[in-house]
């Protein structure tokens, strides 16, 4: 089970450590040598991840390094048999990061990611910000024109971006109602109102709405554009 560098007996060491001590320092070195950026994790990353698990209850550093071993299970990284037996980890992660958001942390955007991975759903991990100043490419599905899809404080709006004139062309977006929303959306939608966050669940029924393409005036669902045109690349 080699880490980054290829050392076998370096993390396993550092574990036995971070759980004596929680010293820093060996949570740093375990940051580094289990995942190099986002798409990089190793063998010892998922050997690690049940023992991240069983410390993250106690430790915001292991909650920390196994969200984020979590949200890169999606990369290509040769490890599929050892995610595999990462199910159970995974499961009783789900759970302690869900107690987590119901105590409406500091850390809530970052938790709500790591959860959204958790529940195998990567790509809206990767891409969902916190609607303060958020814009989503898509392509129209009828006329192909690639529509910006501004979802902040500024507005929530369709428009065809250009270089001079900035977003022009602008619709309203006309978000999904709760009752409609289905799958990861609703469950995105049930957890942020269940935890107060307006913002994130006012953003969300937006970002699984429809939009108007300012070309062709076809109306599209956005997440479901969204997730087609860029779920090869994860
Ligand atoms: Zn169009």
């Amino acid at each position: 089970m080699y880490d980054c560098y290829g050392d076998v007996d370096r993390v396993p060491e550092l574990l036995a450590r971070a759980e004596r001590e929680d010293g820093a320092e060996a949570w740093d070195e375990l940051g580094y040598r289990l995942v190099l950026e986002c798409d990089l994790v190793f063998p010892a990353s998922f050997a690690a991840l049940p023992r991240l698990v069983r410390l993250a209850s106690r430790s915001a550093r292991a909650r920390g390094l196994a969200g984020t071993i979590v949200r890169c299970a999606a990369g290509s990284h040769g490890c599929d048999d050892l995610l595999a037996g990462c199910a159970e980890a995974i499961a009783e992660f789900r759970e302690l990061l869900d107690r987590h958001l119901r105590s409406r942390p500091d850390d809530y955007l970052a938790t709500f990611r790591n959860s959204i991975a958790a529940e195998g759903q990567y790509h809206w991990s990767a891409v969902l910000g916190d609607f303060t100043d958020d814009f989503y490419q898509v392509a129209c599905p009828h006329c192909a024109a690639e529509v910006t899809i501004a979802i902040g404080g500024y507005g929530r709006y369709s428009a065809i971006r250009d270089w001079n004139l900035g977003d022009a062309d602008r619709r309203d977006l006309r978000p999904a109602s709760p009752d409609g929303l289905s799958g990861i959306g609703r469950w995105m939608h049930q957890t942020a109102v269940r935890d107060g966050e307006v913002v994130l669940a006012d953003g969300i029924t937006h970002l699984f709405g429809q939009a108007e393409c300012p070309r062709c005036a076809s109306v599209f669902n956005i997440a479901d554009e969204y997730a087609s045109s860029h779920r090869p690349l994860m």
